[in-house]
């Protein structure tokens, strides 16, 4: 397996709900992608661990990547630990991703901010010769960070206008952890489903709208961006 994109989070829905727009962009024009969820997300407040495997699947189905799993990180407790690091590093060693997607390295989840921890250094890893794993060292080439929610200064948008119905229907997949039961109803649910969905627009539409188009991902990326030709730059100035 050689996949051009990886994205790695920490529970299923997390890849949807921050860059499943630029997936299914990428899958569309030809490139091979991959999520991989840390955890299975058995901690979600509603919804089994196989019907949260199912609803992943069915997502990534409809983002059309070419292969989705899990490292059976423990849910509610991801730790940059040695344990977890090898056996990222080993997938990443396997998935041989030229890119990987990480969450942002600050978030209000104790699991969010340990995934892009932990993402990174098992990218560095994966690359290290005299380590207990198989396989031929490897390091992807390039580290993008997203995130739909925190205050983040991100480097570039891209432009997810064709992709944003498709995105929506992999989002609402998940229904078991935003649409309560009929006996939970009236209780207050963190997050129901028609909020989030027009949370989720009017963040899509804030970065399109940053970029000149109507829908958008932010990403941010540590190195500075390198131009060859400035006469093709995007995004009207004036
Ligand atoms: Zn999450």
């Amino acid at each position: 397996m050689k996949l051009d994109i990886l994205a790695i989070a920490a529970h299923p829905d997390d890849v949807e709900l921050t860059c499943g727009g630029t997936l299914l962009k990428m899958a569309q024009r030809g490139y091979k992608t991959g999520i991989l969820d840390l955890t299975a997300g058995e901690m979600g407040t509603r919804g089994t661990p196989e019907t949260r495997a199912k609803e992943a699947a069915r997502a990534g189905k409809i983002l059309r990547v070419s292969w989705r799993g899990s490292i059976g990180v423990p849910d509610s407790d991801v730790q940059p630990s040695r344990q977890h690091k090898l056996a990222l590093a080993q997938e990443i060693r396997e998935l041989r991703p030229h890119t990987v997607i990480l969450p942002y390295w600050e978030a209000r989840h104790p699991d969010h901010y340990h995934a892009s921890e932990l993402g990174y250094e098992g990218c560095f890893l994966a690359g290290l010769k005299q380590l207990p794993l198989d396989g031929e060292p490897f390091r992807p080439f390039k580290i993008l960070y997203c995130t739909s929610f925190e205050g983040m200064p991100p480097s570039f948008v891209v432009d997810i206008s064709a992709q944003y119905a498709t995105r929506r229907r992999a989002i609402l997949c998940y229904g078991s952890q935003f649409r309560p039961a009929k006996s939970e109803r009236k209780q207050r649910v963190y997050l129901a489903i028609d909020e989030l969905d027009s949370k989720m627009d009017l963040l899509a539409r804030h970065w399109g709208d940053k970029i000149g188009v109507k829908y958008g991902e932010p990403f941010l990326q540590k190195e500075l961006q390198q131009v060859d030709d400035v006469v093709k730059l995007p995004v009207r100035s004036i």
